[in-house]
């Protein structure tokens, strides 16, 4: 990864390689830790952070449902990481932040309540998730053997650490088997999301996206929605099974890393020409307007460093 100067841990700016933490933090071992993903572009007035209060909040919300008590506001960290992206002084087009809070030393056992909060911000450049080739050409998913948990038996919706053991093991297979990234089902048998990222697809000019029943509250994906409606598509949220995806004119994945990355074949399916779509070409360029500032409608999304 490319290290930066500073990380934000516990309301102090320190050098990157002090950031550490001891081999007995509670999370090392029971997963219990919330994270989140924010993305800053460089623009024409410098870096903007995408949707930011949206993210944080989100981070503050994942804790509530894991029994994380952070001890600050959004508003301070929202500060903390803009701060950073200042500090840092990154030079690259983008920005990943990673705003998080786990449980540190001092208390072993499943119950966690006594273990201290540790929070965390840290940011460095890291480019397209799913490669620069995968933006233009589409990558090849797989649907994995394992489901998503069901809702009776995790919290899809916290941003949970936890959560990451599914996406993990459903990536590696997908990655194992030599395609780009996995696609899991919901525990009915419907398409919920991939391991990092939300779908969408194109039918007879209509773009649809499952509900989010059992996946993330993704920020992206709402963003994609306003977008589209915006551009006159008509938006269906609906579950959609796995054949219905292998049919598809157009498929694409859309997350704060993953951006809009098109979907060029689903388990040796081709989906429609085999290369990235007009309708997705069309939201993937909309999108990146929208991140680097050349949109003035949706510029309120955008929190600029140098304000
Ligand atoms: N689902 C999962 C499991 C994710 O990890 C992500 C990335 N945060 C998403 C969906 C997309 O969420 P967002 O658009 O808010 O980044």
């Amino acid at each position: 990864m490319n290290a930066a100067k500073y990380i934000w841990m516990n309301g102090k700016f320190i050098p990157w390689d002090e950031a550490q933490t001891h081999v007995l933090s509670h999370t090392l071992h029971y997963g219990n830790g919330v994270i989140e993903g924010t993305k800053a572009y460089k623009t024409d007035k410098g870096y903007a952070i995408f949707r930011l209060n949206e993210h944080t909040k989100r981070l503050k919300e994942s804790a509530k449902m894991t029994h994380i008590k952070i001890p600050y506001t959004i508003e301070e960290m929202n500060k903390a990481q803009i701060e950073l992206i200042r500090k840092n002084e990154f030079s690259g087009e983008s920005v990943y932040i990673r705003p998080f809070a786990f449980l540190g030393y001092g208390v072993m056992g499943v119950y966690h309540v006594d273990a201290p909060v540790e929070t965390v911000m840290a940011a460095w450049e890291w480019g397209a998730y799913l490669g620069e080739e995968g933006l233009r050409r589409g990558i090849r998913l797989k649907i994995a053997s394992m489901t998503r948990p069901s809702n009776t038996s995790n919290m899809g919706k916290a941003k949970a650490s936890a959560n990451y053991l599914n996406s993990q093991m459903a990536k590696f297979e997908a990655v194992e088997s030599g395609y780009d990234e996995a696609l899991l089902l919901d525990d009915q048998g419907y398409v919920a999301e991939a391991s990092g990222a939300c779908i969408f697809m194109v039918r007879d000019g209509k773009i649809i996206s499952p509900p989010n029943d059992n996946t993330l509250e993704s920020i992206t994906q709402k963003m994609v929605i306003e977008m589209a409606e915006d551009m006159g598509y008509e938006v269906i949220r609906r579950r959609i099974s796995r054949e219905e995806l292998y049919i598809a004119d157009e498929a694409f994945l859309t997350g704060t890393a993953a951006e809009i990355t098109p979907v060029r074949e689903i388990d040796a399916r081709i989906i429609g020409e085999g290369e990235r779509g007009p309708i997705t070409e069309k939201i993937q360029s909309g999108y990146f307007d929208i991140v680097f500032g050349r949109n003035k409608k949706y510029e309120h999304y955008l929190t600029y460093i140098n304000a």
